[in-house]
Formats: C-alpha cells, structure tokens, sequence
C-alpha cells in the first residue's frame, strides 16, 4: 500500500513536535524551535499555560460533553462575556473557522430569506481570501488552487477585488445578501483592508440593505491589540465568524450576530453535535477572561508596535531580500522580493524559528500574545543570522 495512514493532503514537514513550552516547540528528537508561528495564530497564551490547562481538566472532570438538547450554563456564561465585549447580540458556537463562516454564510441569506426574499442569496467576497477547506467556503473563495478536483462549487458567491469599494459596488444587484470579507487578509499575505474600503462596505450595505459578514478567525481574538478588528475600523459589523485564537489551542469557533442580523436563525435552522460543548466553553472562557481585558490589548498593541519597528529598521539592512512590514498588532507579515518559502524553511531548519508563508510572498510573524523581551531578542537574533547566511536559491 502506498498511502500513508494520514491521508497525504498535507506537505508535512520534518518537524515533529511533541511538547510546547511557552512560546517554544520542542520536537521528537529533542530540538527546541521558537514559535511565531502559534499553530497558525491559535496559541495566543503560548503552550502549557497554566489557566487554560486548569480549566480543560477541572471540566473534563466535570462534564465532557453534553447535547444541545440541554440547557448550557457554560455556553451561556461565555456567550454572554462575547455579547459584553463585541458589537454582537447572540452568538452561535461551532468546532471550526470554517463552520464558523458557514454559519455567517447561512446566517446573511437567512436574514433575507426569512423576510421572504428568497433571491437574495449572492455573497460578494474578495480575491485572494481564505474562508476554510468545506464546499461553501473553498466557494467562496477565489483561488483556484483550493477548487482543483472539487467541482461543482457552490453558487452564489461573486468575486471582488480586495479593497476595491467601487468593483465591490458595482457587483451588488438584485440577489445580493451582503459582504464577507476579512478586515486583515492572513493566507492573502497578512493585508490591511483600508480604512475607506471597510466603512464604504459598511455604507453600502446599509444603503441596500445588506449584511456585512467579517470573517475574523485569523485577526480576531486579540491578535491585532484589539479583541476583534472591527473595532479598528471604527464600525459596527452585522456578522462575525471567529475561531483559531478563541480556543487557545481548543477546538472552538463562533459566528457573532446582532439581532437584527440573526433573525432567520430561529428554532432548527441550525446546528451541530459537539458546538459549544462544557469542555469547549470551558477552554473560550478562560482564554476570554486572560485576554479580554484593557491591560491586556493594549500589552498586545505596545509588543506589536515593538516589533515593527525593529522589524522596518532590521529590513533595511538587506534590501534585495525584504520589501516592507505590514499588519497589525501581533499579525504582521514581512513581504519579500524574493520567494517567501525557501527563505521560511531555511529560518525553520536552520535557526529553529517557526514562522508561516503566506500569499505575495509574505512570511508571516503570529507570535502567542504572551511573548516578552526574551522571546523578542531570541526571534531577532535567529531572523538575523538567517538572513546573514541565506543563499537566494537559483530560479529553476
Ligand atoms: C483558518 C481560517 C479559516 C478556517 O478555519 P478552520 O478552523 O481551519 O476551518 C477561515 N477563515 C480564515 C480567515 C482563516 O484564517
């Protein structure tokens, strides 16, 4: 047989950690890697943090699962901390990003159609998105490479030029239902919607009535200083779909709505066996209750912002290698003129720095948010003995 056990769709690499510490990996054979990468912006309290250790045990002891036939006094406690932190007024948790999404997807057409405009189905989204691996939201992407072999997609999705407000006006007709879009691109290569571009969809969709659905699983939860990225664009979103941080390292998501916004989401439209389980809640409420909190964000904000402009100072000492910096807070991403990748596995193998290439050759930073000074010098140290001793590979 040649396949392997683990079905072969990931290019693993030789990287095998067994153990993490902090804000270090340490593989089988005992080699210690320092993480920027967070399993992809999820560890946001670094690995082996007490709290959260501490709560998933005292619950698992407690109750593991039971079903969403039963009332939640866990769910309630953390979606009602959701609701006093965020724009949102009901939450509906998932295991996913990408469930996460699929139910903002559900959740917009269901605004529509529960009024009776059973046309309004179409989604605008942006190039160069990443929304999830599941049949709604590869189709709501326009990446090819994630379509290959998976036709039919599914309709009602149509494409827009990322930050582009007037394609995005011009897209809108009769069947529209509104907007998804991540405020900060993360596998797009870590890119900052403008400022204009989040307040004209805001415009545009109260002007026609439409929903604004964020996706906030990569940018949301703290990574960027402020618990969801929305807030840095001074606007209120209809729809939310978080996940990745807001488990620490549990699998957690949630789709945030207003009111208004969920009101097709009504007995039975919707659900999931495991979502919102006590083990679950247990694990979102005690990584709410470390980061949702001024001291916090702001501590997020002061790091990034440290980094920065190490970062743009570091750049400028090897200009054929790095272009500029760009993100937010703690979501940053160096972009190259040269290929990201080998110079990322180059960083990995040979100075054990975990970072995550990203689109338009970005290599992205998404340190845990609990990195101090030590983290801070150890990163660039190994950044700059990487880049002093990195041979660009010749173009095949
Ligand atoms: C990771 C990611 C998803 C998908 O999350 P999964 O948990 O892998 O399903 C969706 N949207 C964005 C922006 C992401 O970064």
């Amino acid at each position: 047989m040649a396949i392997t056990p683990l079905m072969p769709v990931y290019p693993r690499c030789g990287v095998r950690p067994v153990r993490g510490e902090h804000c270090h990996l340490i593989d089988e054979d005992g080699t210690r890697y320092l993480d920027f990468a967070s399993g992809i912006a999820v560890n946001l309290l670094g690995h082996s943090h007490e709290g959260l250790i501490g709560a998933i045990q005292k619950q698992a002891e407690t109750l593991m699962h039971v079903s969403n036939l039963y009332g939640s006094p866990q769910g309630e406690k953390l979606a009602q901390m959701l609701v006093d932190n965020t724009f949102a007024d009901t939450v509906f948790f998932t295991n996913s990003g990408a469930e996460a999404v699929e139910t903002a997807i559900k959740t917009a057409r269901a605004y529509h159609q529960s009024a009776g405009n059973d046309h309004k189905h179409e989604l605008i989204t942006f190039t160069n998105a990443f929304h999830g691996r599941t049949m709604a939201t590869i189709s709501a992407s326009n990446q090819t490479k994630m379509h290959h072999g998976f036709q039919p997609l599914l309709e009602g999705f149509k494409y827009c030029e990322f930050d582009d407000l007037e394609m995005a006006e011009s897209l809108i007709g009769p069947n529209t239902a509104g907007f998804l879009v991540e405020p900060i691109q993360g596998e797009g290569g870590i890119r900052p919607a403008s400022d204009a571009f989040i307040k004209g969809l805001r415009a545009l969709a109260d002007e026609h009535d439409l929903m604004l659905a964020l996706d906030e699983v990569q940018c949301g939860v703290a990574r960027t200083g402020k618990l969801y990225a929305y807030e840095h664009y001074g606007i209120t979103p209809d729809i939310v779909a978080t996940a990745k941080g807001i488990g620490g390292g549990f699998p957690l998501g949630a789709c945030l709505a207003t009111e208004k916004a969920a009101r097709g989401m009504t007995f039975g439209t919707h659900g999931s066996t495991y979502g919102g389980n006590p083990l679950a809640m247990a694990a979102g409420t005690a990584v709410m209750e470390a980061v949702a909190n001024e001291a916090f964000l702001a501590n997020v904000r002061e790091t990034g912002e440290r980094i920065r402009t190490r970062l743009e100072q570091f750049i400028g000492n090897y200009p054929d290698l790095f272009e500029l910096v760009r993100g937010k807070g703690l979501m940053l991403g160096i972009k190259m003129k040269v290929e990201s990748r080998p110079f990322f596995v180059h960083l990995r193998d040979n100075h054990q720095l975990l970072m995550v290439a990203a689109g338009d050759n970005t290599l992205r930073l998404l340190p845990p948010l609990v990195i101090g000074d030590a983290e801070i010098e150890e990163f660039f140290e190994k950044l700059s003995a990487g880049a002093a001793d990195y041979k660009i590979p010749e173009a095949s």
